[in-house]
């Protein structure tokens, strides 16, 4: 864990966060400025900066985020309908927070263009 990280601190909730499931590996919780009716960001209770950092020695904690959305979509009621998850990765690619996350967006049919402007 990293002590300056925002999502650390939301996962070792010293800091409030809207936390709709968590389990040993993962985290979910609201994002703070949602761009769907559904906004959720999914991160790996470890400090992983980014999909650029993603090795064989923390994979489990990625693997289970895959296993995560299903659950995150039972909870929020949208597995019938479906979902986007989107995962920004550095500068290029819009990444914001260094800590490895996934934003599960549904709630409404998503356009071609949902990503932050
Ligand atoms: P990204 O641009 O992919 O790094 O996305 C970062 C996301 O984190 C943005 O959608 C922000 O709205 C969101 N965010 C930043 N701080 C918080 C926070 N304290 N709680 C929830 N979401 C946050
Ligand atoms: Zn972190």
């Amino acid at each position: 864990m990293d002590e300056n990280c925002i999502f650390c601190k939301i996962i070792k909730k010293e800091i409030p966060g809207s936390i709709v499931y968590e389990n040993d590996y993962v985290c979910a919780f609201k994002d703070l400025h949602p761009v769907a009716p559904v906004h959720i960001l999914v991160v790996p209770k470890k400090h992983i900066v980014s999909l650029e950092d993603v090795s064989e020695e923390n994979l489990e904690y990625v693997a289970k985020i895959q296993l995560a959305f299903r659950e995150i979509a039972k909870i929020t009621g949208v597995s019938q309908n479906g979902y986007r998850v989107i995962c920004n990765c550095g500068e290029d690619g819009g990444q914001e927070v260094k800590h490895l996350h996934y934003h599960f967006l549904a709630g409404k049919k998503l356009g071609a263009k949902i990503v932050h402007d």
